[in-house]
């Protein structure tokens, strides 16, 4: 059984002043380096440099939010991920539920956005994720595999070589309803049965993140599950103390 280490990603969302996410990383970084697992916070694009600027030699890793599909080019308003890879992001988050809802992006546009990220040396963090209505009829299996399967049917197994998948479900991002550690491993399973029918090897490296409303009282009990690798954090990677008791929970 492959050994995965955990990961704990804060996703900041559109939160903070420089002072504020400068104080913010500096509290992170100056208590996760005795952790043993992954710490990383992902700013606004506009914050990534005054992050950068405090991590120095601490543990602490720094991602993104989203990034465009192309390089380069006549795309107004968009960063690019060889642009983040330049400032220091390791990682880059896409196809969160809040940018599939609300800014249109089909699971083939997450996709090339993926592939993007994988050229330019950075590691996609991949969510996927049901709404309830999904859930209550029954089709949590489905849009989740349509959601993996965009990747999967374009670039091939080896492109979850180098991701990180994080199961979300939507009805529990910012809302304060967590699923059961029952109800997540149960997903974060079918998520690892689905890329080991391709390949057993990648998806037993694979680490698969647990997000929505993970706080420091529940955090211990999601992480003890098989199948949950760490966690994506919303709200609560906001502050220092709860983001570093989530950290401590993952080991
Ligand atoms: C998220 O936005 O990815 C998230 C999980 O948010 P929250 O922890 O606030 O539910």
């Amino acid at each position: 059984m492959a050994q995965r280490q955990p990961l704990i990603a804060g996703n900041w969302k559109l939160n903070g002043s420089r002072q504020s996410v400068v104080d913010l990383a500096t509290a992170v970084s100056a208590g996760c380096g005795q952790l043993s697992c992954e710490v990383l916070v992902c700013p606004t694009s506009v914050h990534i440099s005054d992050v950068l600027g405090v991590l120095g030699n601490t543990a602490l890793h720094l991602g993104a939010q989203n990034c465009a599909e192309a390089t380069s080019g006549a795309f107004t308003g968009e960063v690019s991920a060889t642009m983040l890879a330049e400032y220091g992001c390791e990682y880059v988050i896409l196809g969160h539920s809040e940018r599939r809802a609300m800014y249109h992006e089909s699971s083939d546009i997450v996709a090339a956005k993926c592939k993007a990220v994988q050229e330019a040396g950075l590691t996609p963090i991949l969510c996927v994720g049901e709404t309830l209505e999904e859930r209550e009829a029954g089709q949590v299996e489905s849009v989740i595999a349509e959601q993996l399967d965009a990747v999967l049917n374009g670039a091939g197994v080896q492109a979850f070589e180098n991701m990180v998948v994080a199961y979300e479900p939507v009805w529990a991002i910012g809302t304060g309803k967590t699923a059961s550690p029952e109800q997540a491993q149960d997903v974060h399973a079918m998520i690892r049965a689905r890329i080991a029918s391709h390949d057993n090897a990648t998806a037993q490296a694979l680490r698969i993140l647990y997000g929505g409303s993970v706080k420091p009282d529940n955090a211990a009990t999601l992480f003890s599950q098989v199948d949950i690798d760490g966690g994506l954090i919303g709200g609560a990677a906001l502050d220092a103390e709860s983001f570093l008791a989530i950290c401590e929970a993952a080991g």
